[in-house]
């Protein structure tokens, strides 16, 4: 294991190169490290097989220096995203690029074995799908429905997710691959990828806002992600936006975004819709041939075909999440707000124009002077990017590398996890 103070240089060094620094002297700038140094810790990331010294780059004269890659190939994750309705798992890359994809509908809330389980087998057929001879399996990295205790990995137990409190994801899915596993709240992750391979690249302080089934939020502040004192920073769905409202919300409370604003409140909703005649779009679904309760992509196919009902049910639901997040702005200041999630995708610029419009009116003009508010371009990928990077950040960090360096990979290291920092 390299001592401590060589670790903070190697860090340095090949997060430079990470983030697309390509030249050894643009490194030395950078870092502020010696020549010298930057040279030996070159040498060393080579010999572990994570940056390679290849072809030369375009030069403004003089000796051409050669271009450093991150070998992004030398070992692939397996990511997970457990939503309420849907299983998604992916292989990425060290860069975080999807190599290859799946996704099906899954009853997740009230059945952690039996997903579990199904992302096992999914991860199993991926891996079958990988060319022979390829790189090895370095980590695995899932996303769940609510908060999580990142230190243990565990889900906190919550009524509406039954049998998910304390799971031990991480130990089922180590002892299976015998790989180290990281698990987080999926809307953290979603941030996490936008801030990393999406709209977010070169932004320090991003909010990501989920309107799916559910509203949760995940907040980087200083480039980082905001975990909060037990996990559960982020859990914007319970913020009050209505105090004269009737409407219940699971956590007890009445008048909470949630309640108000998610899918779920667009099902609700589109149902009274439907029942009043208001929109005849929803009423046909409801009462025509094939008779069937409304969800909430009914809501947003109804909005998207002119009926003015539904459109207006949604115009509402921007309004109550721009509510809540002119709070969180006049808070956290971020430069940028990305929307996400079922609803966000379906009702894309209807919604978005409804929070645009609450924030800019609600929220401190200090705090908005500079705030970008754009639907999520990863979109649904957005949680499985961020779910990789969320591994290759901790497996290359100054906590973990030091462990595994010296053996080349972080397969069968799953004691890494608990290394001191
Ligand atoms: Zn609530």
């Amino acid at each position: 294991m390299p001592p401590s103070e060589q670790l903070d240089t190697l860090v340095t060094v090949l997060d430079l190169v990470r983030s697309g620094i390509s030249t050894r002297p643009e490194v030395i700038r950078r870092s502020g490290l010696g020549r010298k140094v930057v040279t030996q810790r070159l040498v060393q990331l080579g010999h572990a097989g994570l940056v390679t010294e290849g072809d030369l780059a375009p030069t403004t004269g003089g000796r051409a220096p050669r271009e450093l890659q991150f070998h992004s190939d030398a070992g692939h994750v397996l990511v997970a995203e457990l939503g309420a309705t849907s299983i998604s798992v992916g292989v990425a890359d060290l860069a975080g690029r999807l190599l290859d994809q799946h996704e099906e509908g899954a009853e997740v809330p009230t059945r952690p074995d039996e997903t579990l389980s199904r992302v096992a087998k999914l991860f199993d057929e991926l891996m079958a799908r990988r060319p022979a001879g390829g790189s090895p399996l370095w980590g695995i990295g899932i996303g769940v429905l609510g908060p999580v205790d990142w230190a243990t990995g565990r889900p906190i137990s919550l009524p509406t997710m039954t049998g998910w409190g304390d799971y031990p994801i991480r130990e089922r899915f180590a002892e299976q691959y015998n790989v180290p596993v990281w698990v987080d709240n999926e809307v953290n992750l979603m941030a996490l990828g936008e801030l990393r391979n999406g709209l977010g690249q070169g932004e320090r302080d991003l909010l990501f806002v989920k309107v799916g089934s559910g509203i949760g939020a995940g907040l980087i502040s200083g480039g980082l992600l905001h975990r909060g004192a037990s996990g559960s920073a982020g859990e914007a769905g319970h913020i009050i936006v209505a105090e004269d409202s009737q409407v219940r919300c699971w956590c007890g409370n009445s008048g909470c975004v949630a309640a108000l604003a998610s899918g779920s409140a667009l099902a609700r909703e589109g149902e009274a819709a439907a029942a009043d005649g208001s929109s005849p779009y929803l009423a046909t679904i409801r009462m025509g041939e094939h008779p069937r309760p409304i969800d909430a992509e009914d809501v947003v196919a109804a909005a998207a075909q002119a009926d003015s009902a539904a459109a207006e049910l949604i115009t509402r639901s921007g309004q109550y999440v721009g509510k809540m997040l002119a709070g969180l702005v006049n808070a956290y200041n971020p430069a940028l707000i990305l929307i996400g999630g079922s609803v966000a995708a379906g009702a894309g610029d209807l919604i978005l124009a409804a929070i645009r419009q609450v924030v800019y009116q609600r929220a401190l003009p200090l705090a908005t002077r500079n705030l970008r508010i754009a639907l999520s371009p990863l979109s649904d990928r957005a949680g499985l990017v961020g779910a990789a990077f969320m591994v290759v950040d901790q497996l290359l960090s100054r906590k973990h590398l030091g462990r595994w360096i010296d053996n080349g990979t972080p397969s069968g290291r799953v004691d890494i996890i608990h290394a001191s920092p």
